[in-house]
């Protein structure tokens, strides 16, 4: 995570507003498909794995992806990430509204893990239109997605707290559904002082490490 600052665009409501990466440095990409609209609307979402015999294993996900919703005309995979702000004794929490994810290979990351393609296989324009009906999203081994600060809902309300050192953390698949090589590094967390609408870095937090052998 980088970029904090608070916005007080919004009279009342100032926002703690913050960029976050999420990275691929798996063994294969990140492929969700969508399909199959249910009542609503909403996609259902399979993982697609490669497997290392070439042949794709789709497995459903408990992954919905949902149309626009954030003033983007594009799909959404739901809660592919959450970000939740805490104080160190856990008694006040704020979590973001932010629940749309289009993701794609936005910035390279690592190009040299194996596998890694050299340039973006995933595009922003995969995301779609309302007129689809099935959807592929993904991120290829060695690049990231980028979710600017500036960004519709990327922020966390923070009307009312508490001068204090406050815990923000953003974390990938916090429902389990995808499959992955580990599970232990999905999350990253920074330390924050948050007086008023001012905040200052204490610890800005490490990025993803890969899993441990
Ligand atoms: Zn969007």
């Amino acid at each position: 995570m980088r970029r904090f600052s608070i916005d007080t665009t919004v009279t009342g409501h100032p926002r703690l507003r913050f960029t976050t990466v999420l990275i691929n440095i798996g063994a294969g990409p990140m492929v969700a498909y969508g399909h199959s609209p249910v009542g609503n609307g909403d996609l259902l979402v399979d993982q697609q794995i490669a497997t290392s015999g070439g042949a794709l294993m789709s497995i459903p996900s408990g992954f919905h992806m949902y149309f626009a919703g954030d003033g983007h005309h594009h799909w959404h995979l739901r809660d592919l990430e959450t970000y939740q702000l805490q104080n160190s004794a856990a008694t006040l929490k704020r979590i973001s509204d932010k629940h749309g994810f289009c993701f794609f290979d936005d910035v390279g990351f690592n190009l040299t893990l194996p596998g890694a393609p050299q340039s973006p296989v995933h595009q922003k324009a995969d995301c779609g239109t309302a007129a689809d009906t099935s959807v592929t999203m993904g991120i290829s081994v060695g690049w990231s997605d980028r979710y600017d600060a500036k960004l519709p809902d990327q922020y966390i309300d923070i009307s009312d707290l508490p001068a204090g050192e406050y815990t923000l953390t953003a974390t990938a698949d916090a429902q389990g559904y995808l499959q992955e090589r580990c599970e232990g590094n999905n999350s990253t967390t920074a330390i924050l002082q948050i007086t008023g609408t001012t905040v200052s870095v204490v610890d800005r937090g490490k990025a993803s490490e890969a899993c441990a052998a």
